[in-house]
């Protein structure tokens, strides 16, 4: 059964647009172009995501008195963010003798790894000149409500941006183009002529095509018989002056 569509968490520096068409008069007889619609995945995309977890995995292995074998044995198990926490955690427990239960060890993890995240100023940067140019930004990920909330926080990605889609919040998981459908609605624009740059071929690129969004994949993720995007680039600031410019 489909899960009815949650609100996302509004930040705090959501602006609201009253336009309900097209686009309207200007005083001096111009045409007022209707805000578009920008949304970034965020793992792998706007933050690496795989590299906080090496971060994080590093520290946690040091914490329980475990060596850099166990470093390796995390990462081999992550599958790249994308094995269930609670399926990591079960064999993690039972590899390394924790004590902790599953349910404590992902709790744990959830507010832990935020912590080891960063953005580079130039990622920053290009969301504000978006920002600026009369784009609205939206984060659309498929994550956990405590674990995206932190990051977004924690990086100050979440000052940078109009509205977070994490799909835990929201009940719908990308490629559902009803969470692009909810991304636009909560920032006062529509689908038409809006993009999605993200990192997954499968989620983020068929989700934005399935949306009726211009798409750009960062990075080279392969995934067969996965539509193509319309542009790739090997990072998320070359995305920006093509948005800019379209
Ligand atoms: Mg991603």
């Amino acid at each position: 059964m489909e899960a009815s569509l949650g609100r996302c968490a509004p930040l705090r520096n959501v602006t609201r647009v009253v336009d309900g068409g097209a686009g309207g008069v200007c005083e001096g007889g111009g045409v007022e172009r209707r805000p578009r619609l920008a949304c970034f995945d965020l793992d792998n995309t706007l933050i690496d995501r795989d590299g906080a977890f090496l971060k994080w995995g590093r520290w946690w292995a040091d914490s329980n008195g475990l060596g850099e074998s166990a470093v390796e044995w995390l990462v081999a198990h992550d599958n790249g963010g994308f094995r269930p926490r609670a399926e990591l955690f079960e064999l993690a427990r039972a590899r390394f003798g924790l004590a902790a239960s599953v349910d404590e060890l992902v709790a744990s993890y959830d507010e832990e790894h935020p912590l080891f995240a960063w953005v580079e100023q130039p990622v920053l940067d290009g969301l504000v000149d978006l920002r600026a140019a009369g784009w609205r930004i939206a984060v659309v990920t498929n994550g956990r409500t405590v674990q995206q909330n932190l990051k977004l926080e924690y990086t100050q990605i979440a000052d940078a941006i109009d509205y977070a889609c994490v799909s835990e919040t929201v009940g719908v998981r990308k490629p559902d183009r009803r969470i692009f459908e909810l991304a636009a609605s909560q920032t006062g624009t529509t689908l038409d002529d809006g993009w999605m740059v993200g990192d997954h071929p499968s989620h983020d690129i068929a989700g934005g095509i399935a949306a009726g969004l211009h798409t750009i994949q960062i990075g080279s993720r392969h995934v067969p018989d996965a539509p193509v995007a319309d542009h790739q680039f090997d990072s998320v600031v070359k995305a920006f002056p093509v948005i800019l410019a379209g």
